[in-house]
Order: structure tokens, then C-alpha cells, then sequence
């Protein structure tokens, strides 16, 4: 990997503590009614990383959902203090999507789309148009190509 730094993430009580490997491929906010229900709050921001890049310890509760797409999904929370650390969505071949404000320094990794904006809760103004979506996005379209070049490069290699 070129020289990324490891960086970490834990949870509120300290139960969970863990660290990302190698440089995660994208960041977006999701504004859809699932993820507003399971946080509680008007969206989530997921930052997707290599399934194998993730160390974590402290003790996980899983619950499986049905996602927007059908899909099945398995969202991870500390078993302690129930922080959303982290999901593993079906369609996502080999990456799950971390919550990008667990991490130390979220401020890092900003959104780089916002998806379901058309289910967004309407006093929220995003001022980059550019990057809002419908729906979901291509990953072709919206992500950098620096980054689809390193999964497809992990996707043959693992
Ligand atoms: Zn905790
Ligand atoms: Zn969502």
C-alpha cells in the first residue's frame, strides 16, 4: 500500500477499538428512511472500506436487515453501548461500510455523494448539487478512479 497511515475508530464506552488497514474507497451520506430509522437521526455517513483491512476487538451484536435494494444486509453495533460501527451490505462484494464518525478523525474523510436525497428531510440544504443523488450511484460514475482501480485490483487478488 503507498504510505497510508492506519487509522482508528472506537466506540463511546470503549468496548469496541478498531483500525483500518489500508485507504478506504469512498465516503457518502445516506439520506434513505432505513438509515435515518437506524440512527435515529436525518442520515448516515458510511465510509467503504476492504473487508480485510478492518481489526476490531471488543464483543459486536449482528442483526441481519432487509435493505432498500431487497438485499440483505448485517449491521454490526457494540454490544455495551450499542454504537453503529459498522454494516455489511449483500451487493458489496468484499467491503463493508464503516460509520464514518466513529472514526478519530472523521473530518477526513468528508462525503463524496449523497445518495437517497430525494427521501432527505427537507431542511437540510446540500449545497454541492453535484454530487446528490436520487437514488443509489453508479460507483463507475461517482467514484474516483484511483479508487475502482484498487478494488478491482483486490477483487482479483482476493
Ligand atoms: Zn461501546
Ligand atoms: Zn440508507
Amino acid at each position: 500500500m503507498e504510505d497510508f497511515k492506519p487509522i482508528s475508530g472506537s466506540c463511546i464506552c470503549g468496548e469496541i477499538e478498531y483500525t483500518i488497514k489500508s485507504k478506504p474507497l469512498f465516503t457518502h451520506a445516506c439520506h434513505c428512511k432505513d438509515c435515518k430509522k437506524i440512527t435515529g437521526s436525518s442520515f448516515v455517513v458510511n465510509t467503504s472500506i476492504f473487508e480485510n483491512s478492518l481489526d476490531i476487538k471488543g464483543e459486536l451484536l449482528e442483526n441481519k436487515l432487509i435493505a432498500g435494494s431487497g438485499k440483505s444486509c448485517k449491521v454490526y453495533f457494540c454490544k455495551k453501548c450499542g454504537v453503529y460501527i459498522y454494516s455489511d451490505y449483500e451487493f458489496a462484494v468484499k467491503r463493508i461500510s464503516i460509520r464514518t464518525n466513529t472514526l478519530s478523525n472523521p473530518e477526513l474523510f468528508p462525503p463524496q455523494a449523497h445518495i437517497f436525497v430525494k427521501s432527505k428531510d427537507p431542511w437540510i440544504n446540500i449545497v454541492n448539487k453535484d454530487i446528490c443523488y436520487d437514488e443509489m450511484y453508479d460507483p463507475k460514475i461517482a467514484w474516483p478512479k484511483e479508487s475502482l482501480d484498487r478494488y478491482k485490483e483486490y477483487l482479483e487478488s482476493n
